[in-house]
């Protein structure tokens, strides 16, 4: 038997390398979890030897019944967790999702209405340098002037344009999404209405988010983030769009779906049935506004958005005299992971930024309660104050090994 850790050092010692640094840092990267050796175990599986081009009971490769059972699974677990009609488990991630919705609804050139990367959409939702940008005639929306998605404006543009189809969702926007209210908008001017829910997918599951399958003609999502499955996508509709969407994945956008992902695609929605999913969501949503407690009485950060309703929050770090980049890069030093974020009506360019973006799910996976969101808001402060203070900042490396060494990663107990 091959020793594969002996037979190809220089990865593996990667490989545990990072796995060293997940351990050990504190993680706050809103968009990323840690997934259950269950999930692990079925992205690691025989299944990755399998094509299956087509879909349940309709392949174009023989000895696809196993696999047929899989993928069959993981679509009626996403139904019945959801509440949909149609759902498809395929899109190899959330931005192959997005793109196969705009290819079974848009013509080249059409009008759409997408929330502006700044304001905290997705490059997915017409930003200039992707593909959505390009293909599609995107017009942007954004923020009032109390930092909160600007249904006015989006009427507005909705009225001008009378685009074929408006999509809402965001990866840096902390408070709920008025579904109803863009579904009353899309019906005005004739549009489908499209929510990306890639972010707030495992707060919906868990019922502690508004549900926009009621509302949206189309919902995409990814199933890494707070759902906390393996990295994929997943679109989720009303049954008469079923034949269209099922087309633009396959043959429109991708070849042989992964189902060793769709296994693990299953075992997460499995999971999120359980009972104690919904404690994990309350807890995520309940550590996020911990800290923007901690974060709104302090003169060194402001919240934006004027606090949180979900997993993540952005603060602007300005009055630190840092740039987010460097926020970004000095917390990295202690051991606690973020990323740069714009801020509203942002000076600087998207490599700099004024802000950086936190989120609970991976620390809330971990076991972090109340008390220790507070403790790692505390901490970031502390390296904020003292930025230049190389004692202070090894005092807090310390501290965030202390943190963390109290919830072992190999002893989460995921929702089962
Ligand atoms: N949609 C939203 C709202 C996201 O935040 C993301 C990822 O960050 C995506 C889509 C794209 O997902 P992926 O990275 O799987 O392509």
């Amino acid at each position: 038997m091959v020793n594969y850790r002996e037979y190809d050092p220089e990865l593996w010692a990667a490989v545990d390398r990072e796995a060293e640094r997940q351990g050990q840092n504190i993680e706050l990267i809103a968009s990323e979890n840690i997934v259950s050796k269950g999930v692990q175990m079925a992205q690691g599986s025989v299944l990755t030897n399998k094509y299956a081009e087509g879909y349940p009971g309709k392949r174009y490769y023989g000895g696809t019944q196993f696999v047929d059972q899989v993928e069959l699974l993981a679509i009626n677990r996403a139904k019945e967790l959801f509440g949909a009609d149609y759902v498809n488990v395929q899109p190899h991630s959330g931005s192959q999702a997005n793109a196969a919705v705009y290819a079974a609804l848009l013509e080249h050139g059409d009008h759409v209405l997408g929330m502006d990367l700044n304001a905290g959409g997705h490059l997915t939702h017409g930003s200039p340098v992707n593909f959505s940008g390009k293909m599609y005639n995107f017009h942007a929306y954004g923020l009032d002037d109390q930092e909160l998605i600007d249904y006015d404006e989006i009427e507005r543009l909705a009225e001008m344009y009378q685009p074929k189809l408006i999509v809402a969702g965001a990866s840096a926007y902390s408070r709920f999404i008025d579904f109803p209210r863009l579904r009353a908008i899309a019906d005005r001017v004739g549009a489908y209405l499209m929510i990306d829910m890639a972010h707030i997918a495992g707060l919906v599951a868990a019922g502690v988010h508004p549900s926009p399958i009621p509302y949206a003609d189309v919902v995409t999502t990814t199933t890494h983030k707070t759902l906390r499955g393996p990295r994929g996508g997943m679109i989720l509709a009303r049954e008469e769009l079923a034949k269209k969407l099922n087309s633009a994945i396959f043959p429109g956008t991708q070849g042989g779906p992964l189902e060793h992902v769709i296994a693990a695609k299953a075992v997460a929605f499995y999971e999120a049935l359980q009972p104690s999913f919904k404690i994990y969501g309350q807890q995520i949503v309940a550590n996020a506004k911990a800290m923007v407690e901690v974060f709104q009485a302090s003169e060194l950060v402001r919240v934006i958005s004027h606090g949180t309703d979900n997993h993540l929050f952005n603060l602007d770090v300005t009055p630190t005299g840092l740039t987010g980049k460097e926020a970004q890069i000095l917390l990295d030093s202690v051991m606690i992971t973020t990323n740069k974020e714009a801020i509203p009506n942002e000076p600087r360019s998207p490599f700099i930024t004024s802000g950086i973006r936190i989120g609970t799910p991976a620390i809330t996976t971990r076991g972090f309660k109340e008390q220790d969101a507070r403790k790692v808001a505390d901490l970031i402060l502390k390296a904020f104050a003292n930025h230049e203070d190389e004692a202070v900042l090894a005092d807090i490396r310390v501290q965030v090994l202390e943190l963390t060494s109290q919830f072992p990663l190999d002893q989460i107990e995921h929702a089962l």
